[in-house]
């Protein structure tokens, strides 16, 4: 073919000399500069468009500082959880957006688990994390799931709800947080030999580990067992972050037993090995859990593991107040609504604290408590003239002692 000078891109005019590849086309040329210009405006409204169908649930990485910070708002204390929280969910995230490399190093998924007693923190920080990131969240009791073919449900019921709550927008839930409470209770029951098989227990580990690690799985939309007439939606369980807790009841001797033999503290005073004796948690690993009758390859399946500390009567009386949507900062909105303004003397919320202390409710005792002194207030003021509620020690103590909770022994 005879040279041709006057060739040029058909897009940005540039001639045959001032580009590096031209190519041809039925009626025209096109430059390297405008392949790449066009391929850039590709993918931005291919992205326009992922994003438009998961709209509600734009998803906001956050860098592990942000994490831990926004956390800091909203939960007490728990210092180690929040940071090893914070890395984990930065990673995973990191993890489901980068860019596909071809001859990339493989990220695993850093599925979670928490060890700590009921009622100090673990839903409240996987669920608050949710809400930083916007992505959907839902929380699964792993006690009620049993092996494929018995009674109670199957495990896969739990990408149910995650659907449930982002209304069935699969490509959201397929990047939602699924928090799975009580792990500890599905624990191998298999040194029992009455107990002919474990559908509960190591049944409903098995069912996880595929699901925990990535796989499809074929969800039944309205829960329940999966039956031939129902139409299933298909979910992609990879990018899905799964946050297990549990209180692994007893397992302090467990920790207490392995340190002993490691002679971890070793070299500490009696002070601080006394200080650390106290709160053993913080030496929890696998190792432990395994012992408490997880399968190792459930464990392995979560490699990040953390702890909660016990909650204080000090770490009880903050929270009270301090978090961005304490309860004492509930109730005074509820009676701001009224145009009632609530003041409360400092004694009783001490007289809280010790209350959750000695019905050992923790914090989730405190809502109840709370209840019980405010409810004769919430039931009269609306409607009436009062524009104020003073809560002294002595209305509160009066108000508890009328109650029923009152008559509770404590155990
Ligand atoms: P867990 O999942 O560990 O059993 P939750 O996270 O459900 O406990 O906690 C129960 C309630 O107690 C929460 O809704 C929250 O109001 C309160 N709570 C528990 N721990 C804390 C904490 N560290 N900071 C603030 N509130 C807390």
């Amino acid at each position: 073919m005879p040279k041709q000078t006057n060739l040029h891109c058909s897009f940005c005019g540039r001639s045959r000399d001032e580009v590096k590849i031209l190519i041809a086309g039925q009626e025209g040329h096109i430059c390297e500069n405008c392949i790449e210009h066009a391929q850039e405006i590709i993918m931005q409204e291919l992205q326009v468009r992922d994003e438009n169908l998961t709209t509600q649930y734009k998803f906001n990485i956050r860098k592990p500082i942000e994490i831990k910070n926004y956390l800091d708002q909203y939960v007490i204390g728990q210092e180690d959880a929040k940071k090893i929280l914070s890395v984990a969910v930065y990673n995973h995230y990191k993890r489901i957006t980068r860019k596909q490399q071809t001859d990339d190093v493989e990220i695993e998924k850093s599925n979670i688990i928490m060890v700590g007693e009921t009622g100090t923190g673990k839903t409240l920080l996987a669920k608050t994390i949710a809400k930083l990131l916007n992505v959907p969240f839902a929380i699964v009791d792993a006690t009620v799931f049993t092996e494929a073919g018995y009674v109670g449900e199957d495990v896969e019921s739990m990408l149910t709800r995650l659907l449930q709550a982002c209304n069935y927008d699969v490509a959201a839930a397929e990047k939602g947080i699924v928090f799975i409470d009580e792990i500890d209770k599905i624990a191998r029951k298999g040194d029992n030999p009455s107990i002919t098989r474990d559908v509960s227990g190591e049944g409903v580990q098995q069912g996880l580990l595929k699901m925990l690690e990535g796989t499809e799985v074929l969800v039944p939309p309205q829960g329940g067992r999966k039956h031939p007439e129902q139409k299933m939606i298909k979910i992609n369980t990879t990018n899905i972050l799964f946050i297990c807790g549990g209180a692994f009841d007893g397992i302090d001797k467990v920790i207490a037993r392995r340190i002993n033999t490691n002679a971890i503290g070793f070299n500490v005073n009696k002070e601080e090995q006394e200080q650390q004796r106290k709160n053993l948690l913080q030496f929890v690993n696998a190792q432990d859990m395994r012992a408490f009758g997880l399968i190792p390859e459930l464990l392995g399946r979560l490699p990040v593991v953390t702890y909660l500390n016990p909650l204080t009567a000090e770490t009880l009386r903050l929270i009270l107040t301090e978090p961005k949507n304490s309860l004492i900062k509930q109730y005074t909105r509820l009676f701001e609504l009224e145009g009632i303004k609530l003041t409360v003397d400092e004694d009783v919320l001490e007289f809280m604290v010790t209350k959750a202390l000695e019905f050992k409710l923790g914090a989730r005792g405190l809502r109840s408590i709370s209840e019980h002194i405010l409810t004769d207030a919430m039931f009269e003021l609306p409607g009436s003239n009062k524009k104020e509620l003073h809560l002294t020690l002595d209305y509160a103590t009066k108000k508890f002692d009328k109650s029923k909770m009152s008559k509770l022994k404590v155990a």
